[in-house]
């Protein structure tokens, strides 16, 4: 069987309700997040600034010197807000809250022009300026981001008009861009509707909005450039762009031919989102290669083992291969969300552990970290180590984080499972239960699992009647000595595995259940040896969490903890403060401060004696008394 035959698109939010580890974070967003993210839209002024019937409040945000303002994407905010509420919605009814989302669609509606374009900044602030730089002013990432929000309200609650509004929009696109008179043969600067309208084709069944998304994709990077072109037609100089570079937005050179992950962190993982959704929509083998070039590029050379991505402040982006300096790493919550975003589309022609095993990763650490537990508070940027002054923020100026892991955070669902004509795929693990379609009939999957505090998962099916397909498990890479079973009868994973996934074909009837193992031990993780940051250092890694040492556990000075290489016994414990998470502990040398003396250097290392060490899971730090972080700790030389 050739793997890339299949087609497995995502299942939709409402179909899977989690419970456990997920289920206590989606009602942190239910409780809390939803809510805070509309309150503090509404401080901003962003719904002055969309609604007609008040004044427009102009220009609220300066303009910058990369020549537009963050308020000119005010409409994303409002739409991941609003998609959170969607998702949070179908959890738990919240009937004023859906008022407040049903206002804001109504005010949607009330704006959109005839033609059917809409968005609040180029309608009232700048109606002059339409489509003239879509280099940087984000008005398709707008509109992309509201066809997200569109698609998760009507899923979520049967209401149609914003779907309605979007759809409206899309069709105009389609006439406003393409190779003929009049129209305009380019895309934006920021992509997000390229997967957006992969979401609104699937959606409507409509596969105009594929062929518009796949426009934008064959249309990037080609030459005569686009911005170049767009800048001189608009009486800019085209080299007046403060980026200095089009791989800022992955434009500068056509797809298909990028070979290296480049620019800014999250414009690629949308980009590449995308492109694997056309992928998948159109068994697009060239785009698969190009795509899997790109995949192996990231991940064996510029993340960091939090699956954070992007190093640098400055380009909110990637810099050098191997360069992941851990007190400064930028790895922007919105990128790790976007990364899980990526890899769960690279399952689209097929389950492969290479990408699930990263998306896990990036979800459960990169991602994760940026929501407080209670869900109110938020990382922006996430180092792996901190001297004490990095702390979580109510807002921010540019708040694209906080409602990107509410979204993803409540939607992870959706994450867990694939379906194809006659597979279904268990990517992720986690307390659930899916009702999914599988060509015509209904199988439900009920999870039970602690994981990921435990590695024991139990599923079991149900189906009217008996059926033949593939059921295929993830079994992750550092599962070394995983067990699997079904209806009790032991299955030799050796005979069954394909590209990482146990994959069981036969005929599943009412009441099947299948039992699997993950051993989760403590395991270490050194850096390949280019990585300048993380020599001499290790990091520990549980399952796919990756811990960290706080001071609040360890006392101060954490770089002078040091791990031996071969890990003791480790002991593990329930953490009440921390919602019931699993700490481990395990018996380290640490370097004496204390009789160091006054001076700052000597000839003689400083002595050791014997502590303890306790780690925590390193999405959860900065939830108690604040104080050190650390990921990479000093490891023992070899042999010492
Ligand atoms: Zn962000």
């Amino acid at each position: 069987m050739s793997n890339k035959d299949r087609q497995f698109r995502p299942v939709a939010v409402p179909d899977v309700r989690v419970g456990g580890f997920w289920g206590k974070w989606q009602d942190a967003v239910c409780n809390a997040t939803a809510e805070i993210l509309l309150d503090r839209c509404v401080e901003a002024g962003m719904l002055q600034a969309l609604d007609v019937r008040r004044p427009n409040p102009g220009i609220v945000i300066p303009i910058q010197p990369w020549g537009g303002t963050t308020q000119m994407f005010w409409d994303s905010d409002l739409a991941k807000s609003i998609e959170t509420i969607a998702y949070s919605l179908y959890r738990k009814p919240n009937p004023q809250l859906e008022a407040r989302a049903d206002d804001i669609i109504d005010m949607y509606e009330r704006l959109q022009d005839k033609d059917g374009y809409v968005n609040s900044w180029f309608q009232r602030v700048q109606p002059d300026r339409r489509w003239t730089n879509l280099r940087d002013h984000h008005e398709l990432y707008c509109a992309g981001h509201l066809i997200e929000a569109a698609v998760a309200y009507f899923q979520a609650t049967g209401k149609r008009k914003l779907l309605d509004v979007m759809c409206r929009f899309a069709d105009y696109m389609i006439g406003k861009f393409g190779h003929g008179e009049g129209q305009i043969a380019g895309y934006c600067g920021h992509q997000e509707i390229e997967l957006a309208l992969v979401k609104l084709a699937r959606v409507t069944g409509e596969k105009k909005y594929l062929e518009l998304s796949k426009f934008f994709i064959d249309e990037r990077g080609q030459e005569p450039h686009f911005f170049t072109e767009e800048a001189i037609r608009d009486g800019r100089s085209p080299k007046d762009y403060i980026q200095k570079t089009y791989e800022y937005s992955q434009s500068h050179e056509p797809v298909r031919r990028q070979k290296k992950v480049v620019g800014h962190a999250v414009r690629a993982m949308y980009m590449y989102s995308g492109m694997a959704d056309l992928a998948t929509e159109y068994k697009d083998d060239t785009l698969t290669t190009a795509l899997e070039t790109l995949w192996d590029d990231l991940t064996t050379k510029q993340m960091y083992v939090t699956g954070g991505i992007g190093p640098s402040a400055k380009n909110e982006g990637f810099t050098d291969y191997y360069d992941l300096p851990n007190d400064t790493a930028y790895a922007e919550t919105c990128a790790s969300v976007a990364l899980v975003f990526w890899a769960s589309r690279m399952l689209g022609r097929g389950p492969n552990r290479r990408f699930a095993d990263i998306m896990e990763q990036a979800l459960y650490n990169g991602a994760l970290t940026g929501l407080s537990l209670t869900g109110k508070t938020f990382f922006y940027d996430n180092p792996l180590e901190s001297t004490g002054k990095h702390h979580r923020w109510k807002w921010h100026n540019c708040p694209c984080c906080p409602p990107n892991i509410a979204r993803l955070v409540a939607s992870v669902g959706a994450y867990m499972y694939g379906v194809a004509a006659d597979e279904i795929a268990v990517h992720l693990y986690g307390e659930s239960t899916a009702r999914l379609e599988l060509g015509g009939s209904n199988v439900t999957l009920r999870q039970v699992t602690n994981y990921p505090w435990d590695g024991k998962v139990s599923i079991r099916l149900e189906l009217k009647e008996p059926r033949q397909f593939a059921l295929s498990l993830r079994i992750p890479q550092w599962a070394e000595g995983a067990s699997l079973s079904v209806n009790g009868g032991r299955i030799d994973l050796g005979a069954v595995m394909l590209d990482g996934y146990a994959r069981i074909e036969r005929e599943w009837t009412d009441g099947a259940e299948v039992s699997l193992d993950l051993p989760l031990t403590l395991r270490p993780q050194y850096a390949n040896p280019k990585v300048r940051q993380d020599a001499g250092r290790v990091a520990l890694m549980r399952g796919p969490l990756v811990y960290c040492a706080e001071e609040v556990d360890n006392g101060g000075d954490l770089s002078a903890i040091v791990v031996p290489e071969h890990l003791p016994e480790t002991k593990t414990s329930i953490m009440r403060d921390l919602e019931d998470a699993v700490a481990v502990e395990l018996p380290v040398e640490r370097e004496d401060t204390q009789n160091w003396g006054e001076a700052l250097y000597r000839s003689k290392p400083a002595s050791r004696h014997e502590a303890k060490l306790r780690l925590v899971p390193y999405h959860l730090w900065d939830n108690r008394a604040p104080g050190e972080m650390l990921v990479w700790l000093q490891a023992e030389k070899r042999g010492a």
